[in-house]
C-alpha cells in the first residue's frame, strides 16, 4: 500500500514525497483512512512508530473539506505533554502541510508569552501546545477554543504522569460538543481508560 491509495491529496503527497517517504507504516496505514472517515480513534503507539504524520496527515486533509471564510479561528487543537513534543508536532504541521494555505503555531511555557500573542492575533488554523501556557492565554482572553473540529491528545499517557489532568479537563470544558476526538497512548492505565471514555465517541481502536 503507498500513500496515494490513503485519500491524501496532492499537495500532502508532494510533502510526503519530499520527506522521502515510500511507504506508510503500521500505525498509518490504519490511522488515515479511520481519521479521514471523521471517527474518534483509539491509538496505542510508542514514539517512533510514525504516530505524528499518523494524525497530522489525515489532519491537514480533513481541515481542506470546508473553507474558512474570513479571518482563521483555531479549528484543530493538539495538546502535548513536553514542549519538545509541542515543537516536533508544529514542525511536522508545517513540514506537510507546506503546501496548504493553513496557519499553524506553536504554544508553550518557559519563553515569552507575547510573540505567541501576537500569532494568535493574526489567526489560526492549526494549533499545537502544552496544557498550562494554552488555559494562561485562554484565561487571558486571547484564544477563543469555541470552534475546534478536531482535537488531539497527544501522549495521553504521559500528560497524566506529569499531572496535567485537571488542566487537560479545562481544556475539554472550552470545546464544542461536536468535534472529532483523537487519543494517542503508549500505555493504557485504567485512568487512561477513563478518560478515553469520557472523551471519545465509540472510538475505533488501533494498536500496532
Ligand atoms: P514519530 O513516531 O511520529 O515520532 O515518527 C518517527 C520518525 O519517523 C520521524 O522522524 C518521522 O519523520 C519518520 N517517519 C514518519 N512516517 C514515516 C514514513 N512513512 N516513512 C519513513 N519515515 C517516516
Amino acid at each position: 500500500m503507498s500513500f496515494s491509495n490513503l485519500g491524501l491529496s496532492d499537495p500532502i503527497l508532494k510533502a510526503i514525497k519530499e520527506q522521502g517517504y515510500t511507504e506508510p507504516t503500521p500505525i498509518q496505514k490504519q490511522s488515515i483512512p479511520i481519521i479521514l472517515t471523521k471517527k474518534d480513534v483509539l491509538a496505542g503507539a510508542q514514539t517512533g512508530t510514525g504516530k505524528t504524520a499518523g494524525f497530522t496527515l489525515p489532519l491537514l486533509q480533513r481541515m481542506r473539506e470546508r473553507k474558512t471564510k474570513g479571518k482563521p479561528y483555531v479549528r484543530a487543537l493538539i495538546l502535548t505533554p513536553t514542549r519538545e513534543l509541542a515543537a516536533q508536532v508544529g514542525e511536522s504541521v508545517s513540514t506537510y502541510g507546506k503546501y496548504l494555505p493553513f496557519k499553524s503555531a506553536v504554544i508553550f511555557g518557559g519563553v515569552g508569552i507575547n510573540p505567541q500573542k501576537a500569532a494568535i492575533r493574526k489567526g489560526l488554523d492549526i494549533l499545537t501546545a502544552t496544557p498550562g501556557r494554552l488555559l494562561d492565554l485562554v484565561n487571558q482572553d486571547c484564544l477563543d477554543l469555541s470552534r475546534v473540529e478536531f482535537f488531539v491528545l497527544d501522549e495521553a499517557d504521559r500528560m497524566l504522569d506529569m499531572g496535567f489532568i485537571h488542566d487537560i479537563k479545562k481544556v475539554l470544558a472550552l470545546l464544542p460538543k461536536h468535534r472529532q476526538n483523537l487519543l494517542f497512548s503508549a500505555t493504557f492505565s485504567d485512568e487512561i481508560k477513563k478518560l478515553a471514555d469520557g472523551l471519545l465517541n465509540k472510538p475505533t481502536l488501533i494498536e500496532v
